[in-house]
């Protein structure tokens, strides 16, 4: 070194204070512990698990084994559920017990899918050109692989939380119902999963034109309602027909409902929300998301009009998804029928959501009526030592990423770890396209590398949650 040590002492000392406070985390995880989580996503998704015709006992069964063969003991394990066809695992690894435990969860049953209406098989994993394709890649598959290939992981290393690390992967949250895993587990082995905190689907990252622009933390979400609009009518021959026609009445109604659109408003998480949206926007939009934060009709209008995501974010949502009707070709309808699925802000209320569409319906001869059993739940206090944590974890792999609490749209197992009184929290870490989210929809596919950053970082997070000194 021709210079006198002191600089280089100090540039040491500058680097270390620099690191003291940061994680260093790789992006990814090593080789082969990608290899497992791969390896078990795939096996995960392959299982045809859809919540009408298929069953989750096998994903159950698929992760016990895993386990097993990792060495967890079989006292560790639970498989059991509300139907033989629709299992849960539940497994728990020990920490010191100085804390509460903490729960991860995801589902394992998926929405069905059509072979006819994807371009490639649904039931057939498959990665090409960036991405892994399949019914569940998205939605909640690769969240249930990884927590199993990361509690896998935190055993060969030994690691020693303070807490015990308890994984749930459930059943029939897709359609809720008599077999939905957490409602069951909840009733029946409450101990199993009472924890202080959860982890759950319904955050992630949110990327734009390739860029990363959020790692959403989910708090609050909305509720579903699920509305039956239904008209009978007489019939008679079709060879007779008469303006007064079933399907005619319903069709006038669903197109109404088609223009019709609830009010825009912001709550104290959509509108943190946008703020944060504000300050990475740039041009017009940065001006019109700040004064939507605030609460501007008209920029809230215009911020909704940008995309489905920021328009669901605005405003409770009522669509029409089902359609039923008449009962032969050569006559006339005696009855015609709609499910209108509406996801509905937690301000909304039950009453205040019929009464719009009864509104919107104008028509005596159809009725709307509620089906099932609503479940809003509350929104999560946002915790420091969680906010601490995902902020940790997220910088560590992603600087300069924000981490930004969100409302989701669609509804989570949450909602009802909530109301059961485990604050739960929607973080995944796996970055999508914020305007090309296909859960439930066709072709649903995740990013390789994103499958593989939301490992790297849900490993991180939870050794942070469970061992804070880590
Ligand atoms: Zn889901």
């Amino acid at each position: 070194m021709p210079t006198s040590q002191k600089p280089h002492l100090l540039c040491l000392i500058f680097l270390s204070s620099l690191f003291a406070g940061t994680l260093r985390a790789q992006t990814t995880r090593p080789d082969a512990e990608k290899q497992l989580a791969l390896a078990i996503y795939k096996e995960f998704v392959e299982i045809q698990s859809g919540y009408t015709t298929g069953s989750t006992t096998p994903v159950a069964e698929a992760a016990a084994a895993r386990l097993r063969t990792a060495g967890f003991p079989e006292s560790d394990i639970f498989i059991g559920g509300a139907s033989p066809k629709k299992a849960n695992l539940v497994v728990r690894y020990h920490g010191t017990g100085a804390r509460k435990p903490i729960l991860l969860l995801a589902h394992t049953d998926v929405v069905e899918a059509k072979r006819e209406d994807w371009s490639v098989d649904p039931f057939q994993f498959l990665e090409r050109d960036g991405f892994f394709y399949g019914r569940g890649t998205g939605d909640d598959k690769a969240q249930a692989a990884v927590w199993i290939a990361n509690l896998i992981r935190y055993k060969q290393e030994s690691f020693k939380p303070d807490r015990d690390i308890i994984v749930a992967l459930t059943a029939d949250e897709e359609g809720g119902g008599p077999f939905h895993g957490v409602t069951w587990l909840l009733k029946n082995h409450r101990e199993l999963i009472d924890a202080e905190l959860a982890l759950n689907e319904g955050g992630w990252g949110e990327e734009a034109a390739g860029k990363k622009i959020s790692n959403d933390l989910q708090v609050s979400e909305k509720y579903v309602l699920n509305f039956r609009f239904e008209v009978r009518n007489k019939g008679g021959h079709s060879s007779l027909p008469v303006a007064d026609n079933a399907i005619y009445h319903l069709a006038g109604a669903l197109e109404r409902l088609s223009h019709f659109a609830f009010p825009l408003e912001v709550n104290d998480v959509t509108s943190a929300y946008f703020r944060e949206m504000a300050n990475l926007a740039t041009g017009s939009q940065k001006e019109d998301l700040a004064k939507a934060a605030a609460g501007s009709q008209d920029a809230m209008s215009r911020v909704a009009a940008i995309s489905a995501a920021w328009n669901a974010t605005l405003r409770t949502t009522c669509v029409a998804t089902l359609l039923e009707g008449g009962h032969a070709i050569n006559a006339l309808p005696q009855l015609a029928a709609a499910t209108v699925n509406c996801r509905v802000l937690p301000e909304d209320s039950i009453e205040f959501v019929k009464g719009e569409l009864q509104k919107v319906v104008a028509d005596d001869q159809m009725t709307v009526k509620l089906l099932g059993e609503p479940h809003p739940g509350p929104a999560s206090a946002l915790r420091p030592d969680v906010a601490q944590a995902v902020r940790r974890a997220t910088e560590a792999l992603w600087p300069g990423v924000p981490v930004v609490p969100i409302m989701v749209m669609g509804a989570t197992d949450g909602a009802y770890l909530r109301a059961a009184g485990i604050p739960t929290y929607g973080i995944q870490g796996f970055f999508m396209d914020r305007d090309d989210i296909r859960f439930h929809g066709r072709d649903e596919r995740l990013g390789v590398q994103s499958f593989y950053e939301g490992q790297a970082f849900l490993y991180e997070l939870v050794k942070l949650l469970a061992k804070p000194s880590n």
